[in-house]
């Protein structure tokens, strides 16, 4: 069974031409997606009306088989990271990977053991009483990421989570969330990222979204594969361009 599933989706702000258009898309289980593609084209949004927080302005979303259209974000089964992080300032690191599990009244002793196994995981468990302002870039995405996870969700999201840390961190925070997403088998994962290399690295399979005047004309996906198939079978010159390989 398909976890996520879009049909026909289109997306318009306001009275505006639609940014997102006839994305026809299924992600199985366990599957690694990338939404890759040029700045403005429409990746963020995307993943957004996955998440439930924009609005679908036509076609189906389905999760675990379920319509979502019309279902609160925190209902959908699906955890987000953003780019920048979104952390509560004024709590601790504690608190802020707690916060989803408590709204959900959770029994607080189930949450300490989540949260506490999930910083183990991401070596944060000597630092789960400083304030963000206290931790570097790479720490906050780690606090992000651990939010995240202590919900065990069936869909992880993520956007752009490394575009705000140094080479080397973002090299090692690649990494993790690959491991991440192996380590918990059942999730989905749907990523999105303007860079060619973590769409080649990560994804089981990519979704390269169209820009431009292509939206228009073609819909919004340029083409949807694993990355060897995009690369050595790229379906026209703007994927060919874009993954870098020849045609
Ligand atoms: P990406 O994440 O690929 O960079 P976005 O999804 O953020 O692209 O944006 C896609 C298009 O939609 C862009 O042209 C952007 O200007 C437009 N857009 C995004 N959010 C809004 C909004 N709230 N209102 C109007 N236009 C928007
Ligand atoms: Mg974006």
């Amino acid at each position: 069974m398909a976890s996520i599933e879009l049909k026909n989706v289109f997306k318009a702000y306001g009275d505006l031409p639609p940014v997102i258009r006839e994305v026809d898309l299924q992600i199985a289980q366990g599957e690694f997606c990338v939404f890759v593609g040029p700045s403005g084209c429409g990746k963020s949004t995307l993943l957004r009306m996955i998440a439930g927080l924009e609005d679908i302005t036509a076609g189906e979303l389905r999760i675990g088989g379920a319509l979502m259209n019309e279902v609160p974000p925190a209902h959908r089964g699906v955890a987000m990271v953003f780019q920048t992080y979104a952390l509560f300032p004024h709590m601790s690191v504690y608190e802020n990977m707690a916060f989803g599990l408590g709204l959900a009244k959770v029994d607080k002793k189930v949450i300490d053991e989540k949260v506490r196994a999930a910083a183990k995981v991401l070596q944060l468990d000597h630092l789960l009483e400083r304030k963000p302002k206290a931790l570097s870039g790479g720490q906050r995405q780690r606090v992000a990421i651990g939010r995240a996870i202590v919900r065990e969700p069936g869909v992880f999201l993520f956007d752009e989570p490394l575009s705000n840390l140094d080479a080397a961190l973002r090299v090692q925070t690649r990494f993790e969330i690959a491991k991440l997403h192996r380590d918990f088998g059942r999730a989905s994962t749907v990523y999105v990222t303007h860079d060619q290399v973590e769409a080649m690295t990560l994804a089981d399979r990519i979704l390269l979204l169209n820009t431009g005047e292509a939206v228009q004309r073609e819909g919004s996906v340029a083409q949807c594969g694993s990355p060897l198939a995009l690369y050595h079978r790229p379906r026209n010159l703007f994927v060919a361009g874009f993954i870098g390989s020849p045609k």
